[in-house]
């Protein structure tokens, strides 16, 4: 796919980073509440749920791109506050769906993370739109629309210049009519092969029916899913929408419970309550934290690289810079009760081979000019 310039396969994947919650790497993310803000107390209910079972970011619809122009069309402003008060009470990041300008301007500055929905897959100009902003954006695939389509309309956003894009399958259109949609567990797969973009699956709007959630979410996880988008109401009789897909309070909360094994079966991470320490998930959560190190430590090298071309030979090694270093260092090491003497051993290594590689640079820099030198 010649086109897929951006959003086409790398030979990393992406993360995606936000407000302290990482979407793509090994921790499935959970993300759940009601399809429509209704009220303060149903957030409020909603946000306790999300945080027990495990969940990171709440969700809910303020503006409603509904099927009927009759149906509820979301509360607005007044829902936006609900969503944002109740996410921040629990501290967990929140999660809403913009479907024009106007709307993306009223939320652009409150949640964490915007949403396209499917109707508004291959509206391009709201594509564009949010392309400029710097934030995170869950691109839903469109109802009828093939995976291609799908990654064509998020390098929309990449190209116009937002490179942080999350795809979620919610199910497609076919002729199966005992399910809202059928969801398409393959394309979870297909586009993880042809992107490098985090991948999240939404199994209520996908199922249409609470009773095949659990199942689904389990299935989406073991088919390479990087989270999950989950519908949960306080009283799923009285939702304004969506109210047949809608997990009760307890069965989200058991799902959560239960993802945790899911997870690990497939080296993946998922912070179930009493999960988390089995042998296997704790193993799993080091291998996690050992990534993440090694990834800062190669960051950290390649900025010593930098700042050693910008200096002479004989600035590369300055003792005082180590010792406030150091310093620094083991102070913070024992407000974290980690031994200082561990961190003075390891960053007398760090200090010691990033000396070493500004030193071999300089002499490569250093040596052509020798050669030109002695040649004239
Ligand atoms: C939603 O998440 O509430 C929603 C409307 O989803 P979709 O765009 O996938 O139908
Ligand atoms: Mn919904």
């Amino acid at each position: 796919m010649k086109d897929l310039r951006l959003a086409g396969r790398k030979a990393e994947r992406s993360t995606i980073e936000v407000n302290g919650v990482t979407i793509g790497g090994k921790e499935i993310i959970l993300i759940g509440g009601p399809c429509a803000v209704e009220s303060s107390l149903q957030m409020s209910r909603s946000a306790e749920t999300v945080k027990k079972a495990g969940g990171k970011i709440l969700r809910g619809g303020v503006f409603k791109p509904r099927t009927s122009p009759y149906s509820f069309q979301g509360l607005g402003l007044e829902g936006l506050n609900y969503l944002v008060h109740a996410a921040k009470d629990q501290g967990l990041l929140c999660v809403t769906e913009v479907i024009d300008a106007l709307s993306l301007d009223l939320v652009i500055n409150e949640v964490d993370i915007i949403q396209i929905g499917a109707r508004n897959m291959q509206n391009f100009e709201l594509l564009k739109l949010v392309g400029r902003i710097n934030k995170p954006i869950i691109l839903k695939r469109g109802l009828s629309a093939t995976v291609e389509e799908w990654l064509l309309a998020a390098e929309y956003i990449l190209s116009t210049g937002n490179s942080q894009v999350i795809l979620c399958e919610r199910g497609i259109r076919t002729y199966e009519p005992s399910t809202r949609n059928t969801l398409d567990l393959s394309a979870v797969g297909v586009a993880k092969e042809l992107s490098h973009l985090p991948v999240i699956v939404d199994p209520s709007h996908a199922a249409g029916r609470r009773d095949l959630i659990s199942s689904l979410s389990k299935a989406s996880i073991a088919a390479g899913a990087d989270g999950l988008l989950i519908e949960t109401h306080p009283n799923p009789a009285e939702a304004t929408s969506d109210g047949s897909q809608s997990l009760t309070p307890e069965q989200f909360i058991q799902l959560g419970e239960e993802l945790g094994a899911v997870a690990d079966s497939v080296q993946r991470i998922f912070p179930s309550m009493g999960q988390e320490h089995t042998i296997e998930s704790l193993r799993n959560q080091i291998d996690s934290i050992d990534q993440k190190i090694l990834e800062k430590l190669a960051d950290r090298m390649q900025i010593v690289q930098r700042l050693g071309d910008q200096k002479r030979l004989d600035q590369v090694k300055v003792a005082s810079r180590q010792k406030e270093i150091i310093h620094r260092l083991t102070n913070l090491a024992t407000e974290l009760q980690l031994p200082a003497e561990l961190v003075k051993k390891i960053y007398a290594l760090i200090f010691e081979y990033g000396i070493q590689s500004q030193i071999k640079s300089k002499i490569a820099q250093e040596k052509p000019l020798e050669l030109s030198l002695g040649s004239k």
